[in-house]
């Protein structure tokens, strides 16, 4: 059988990773960060990717980039207090465990079709240029509290099966929440919308204009469901503006 000499994951260039002797075969040769033998590879993986991430920071707070597509973390994760100045690149990757990014300065981040299998945390962190979560999948709960969204914030067909707070969440620029699913609670409470539009649903049908907190205007656009909590809690300004169950 054919042996890899270069990693299966598209455009990786690393040698293949295999647990044991060392022998690998066929076209599923995955290196240490793409392989899917999270419980094998958890102690190399944990070595292999304190030498990645060395290599990524200019100083002892700031990484220039990051470069995590299609990864496959065994263990958890944290990259908190950060300031990432290049694109932070997590599409598709995969988090078996918890994955905290809070207080981190992001540039641009795509963590489209990215799935969190454990909670991930995202406080008070920000996101200076556009923040893709395209097609990610939250399989636990997940906090963008006092998250910072300055520019586009894409969270369209996102997948949250646990709670997702946003609460005191701010969102500057274009929100797009478009066929989003929230198995569980979506708690919006105290966000700050200074942006033109954020949209949820792609009918759109705008029925609820919050003139007290945003500078624009905010189209909120989804089904029956949410139309009557909007109507429960849109209005009353210690209640959650936003907050229903599908
Ligand atoms: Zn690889």
């Amino acid at each position: 059988m054919e042996h890899r000499t270069t990693c299966s994951y598209d455009g990786c260039t690393r040698s293949p990773w295999w647990p044991g002797d060392g022998k690998f075969s066929g076209v599923d040769a995955f290196c240490i960060f793409h392989s899917p033998l999270s419980d094998k590879k958890r102690k190399e993986f944990k070595e292999a990717w304190e030498i990645f991430l060395a290599n990524t920071f200019s100083d002892s707070r700031t990484i220039t980039s990051l470069d995590c597509a299609g990864f496959i973390f065994p263990v958890q994760i944290e990259l908190k207090n950060l300031i990432i100045t290049g694109n932070a690149d997590f599409s598709r990757t995969v988090f078996r465990k918890d994955a905290s990014f809070d207080k981190t300065m992001f540039a641009s981040a795509d963590f489209s079709g990215a799935r969190f299998e454990s909670d991930a945390r995202f406080r008070k962190s920000s996101f200076a240029m556009p923040a893709v979560f395209k097609h990610t999948e939250f399989c636990d709960d997940v906090s963008f509290t006092n998250t910072r969204f300055i520019d586009e914030a894409d969270f369209s067909n996102v997948s949250f099966f646990g709670n997702a707070h946003f609460t005191h969440a701010h969102f500057d620029g274009k929100t797009i929440f478009d066929d989003a699913r929230f198995s569980r609670f979506g708690f919006f409470s105290d966000i700050n919308l200074s942006c033109t539009t954020i949209t949820f649903g792609s009918h759109s049908r705008p029925y609820a204009r919050n003139k007290r907190r945003t500078s624009s205007h905010a189209v909120f656009s989804l089904s029956r469901l949410w139309n009557s909590f909007q109507k429960q809690h849109l209005k009353y300004k210690s209640a959650p503006i936003l907050r229903f169950f599908l």
